[in-house]
C-alpha cells in the first residue's frame, strides 16, 4: 500500500484529485474525509495541509506527496521531487509599494521585507548578498506594506492582480513553482513499485495532454513533406482515398508548436484537418 498525500483544500487539491482519477484510481472523497482508499489500486490518499505535507512525507506517515515546488524549497524536510506536474504554475516574487522607485535588487539592502516563506527569502538574499530583515507572517502578506509592518513583500504571483489591488508592484522574480510529486528517499520494493506504476500512467496521462492526434486529406506529393513536419510516435498512419492522388494523413502533434505546424501543413495543401484530444498516450 502507498499512502499518497494531497491538500485538502485550495489551489492544488483540484489538479491532485484529477490527476489520481485520469490515472484510473478509483476513489471516493467526502467533504469532511481525511482519507480515503482507492478501489482498484494500493494506494491510501490522505487529506492534509499542503504545509504539513513535507514533513509527513519526511516522517513516512505518508510515502509521497503533491506539493507546490515553493512549499516543498521552504520546508526543506528530507523529500526527493520524483515528478513536475504542469499544474499550479505560478511565481514567488518580492513587490515593493507602486508609488516607490526601484534602484535594483541593492535597494533591497537594510529593508523589512514580509513573507510566508521566510527560508525561500533568506537563501535568494544569501545569493545576492543582500542583508535584509524577514518579517515572517503566515498570510494576507500584500497588505504589510500598507499598514507599516515592511517594506516589501514575497508572495505567490500568478497574474498580479492581487498585487495591483493592494497598490504593489512586482520587482523580482525569486523561483517559478509548479505542483511536484515528493517523496521520501529510500522507499522498500513494494511501494517503489506502487509508484512506479502510479508515475507511469501520470506520465501518460500528461503526454495526452500535451499532444493531438490530428488527421487530415492530403496529395499524394506532399506525403514526404508532411511527415517531416509531423512524424508522429513512429510515423504516420496513411490511408489511400478513393479519390486518385489523396490519401488520409494521421499522425500526433505536440500541442506547443499546433498552430505553426497547422499553417505549414496547409501550405502544403493538407485539407479538411481534424484534431482530437488525447486521453491516453503511452509511447
Ligand atoms: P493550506 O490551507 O493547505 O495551507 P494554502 O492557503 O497555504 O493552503 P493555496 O493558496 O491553496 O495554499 O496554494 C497552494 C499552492 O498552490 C501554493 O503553495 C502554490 O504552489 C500554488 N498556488 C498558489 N497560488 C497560486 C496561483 N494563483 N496560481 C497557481 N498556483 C498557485
Ligand atoms: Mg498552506
Amino acid at each position: 500500500m502507498l499512502r499518497i498525500a494531497i491538500q485538502k483544500s485550495g489551489r492544488l487539491q483540484e489538479g491532485s484529485l484529477e490527476l489520481l482519477k485520469e490515472s484510473g484510481l478509483s476513489f471516493s472523497n467526502g467533504k469532511d474525509q481525511l482519507k480515503t482508499q482507492a478501489r482498484n489500486f494500493p494506494v491510501e490518499i490522505l487529506f492534509l495541509r499542503d504545509d504539513d505535507i513535507p514533513q509527513y512525507v519526511e516522517d513516512r506517515v505518508a510515502d509521497v506527496g503533491i506539493v507546490g515546488e515553493n512549499i516543498y524549497v521552504e520546508k526543506q524536510k528530507n523529500n526527493e521531487i520524483v515528478k513536475r506536474l504542469d499544474f499550479a504554475k505560478c511565481r514567488l516574487s518580492i513587490a515593493i509599494p507602486r508609488a516607490e522607485t526601484y534602484g535594483g535588487i541593492k535597494s533591497l539592502d537594510g529593508k523589512n521585507i514580509a513573507t510566508t516563506y521566510p527560508n525561500i527569502v533568506k537563501g535568494f538574499l544569501k545569493r545576492h548578498g543582500i542583508s535584509a530583515g524577514i518579517h515572517e507572517i503566515s498570510g494576507s502578506v500584500e497588505i504589510a506594506p500598507g499598514i507599516g509592518l515592511a517594506d516589501a513583500i514575497c508572495d505567490i504571483v500568478s497574474t498580479g492582480s492581487t498585487l495591483l489591488s493592494n497598490g504593489l508592484k512586482e520587482v523580482e522574480v525569486v523561483m517559478q513553482s509548479e505542483a511536484v510529486i515528493i517523496a521520501t528517499p529510500g522507499l522498500d520494493g513494494e511501494k517503489a513499485d506502487i509508484l512506479d506504476k502510479l508515475l507511469f500512467r501520470i506520465e501518460a496521462v500528461k503526454k495526452a495532454k500535451n499532444n493531438k492526434y490530428i488527421l487530415m486529406n492530403c496529395p499524394n506529393d506532399s506525403i514526404k513533406l508532411i511527415t517531416d513536419v509531423i512524424p508522429g510516435m513512429k510515423s504516420p498512419t496513411i490511408i489511400p482515398l478513393a479519390r486518385q492522388g489523396w490519401s488520409s494523413l494521421h499522425s500526433v502533434v505536440d500541442e506547443n508548436d499546433f498552430w505553426e505546424k497547422i499553417d505549414l501543413l496547409r501550405s502544403f495543401g493538407a485539407e479538411g484537418i481534424l484534431v482530437i484530444p488525447i486521453e491516453k498516450m503511452i509511447v
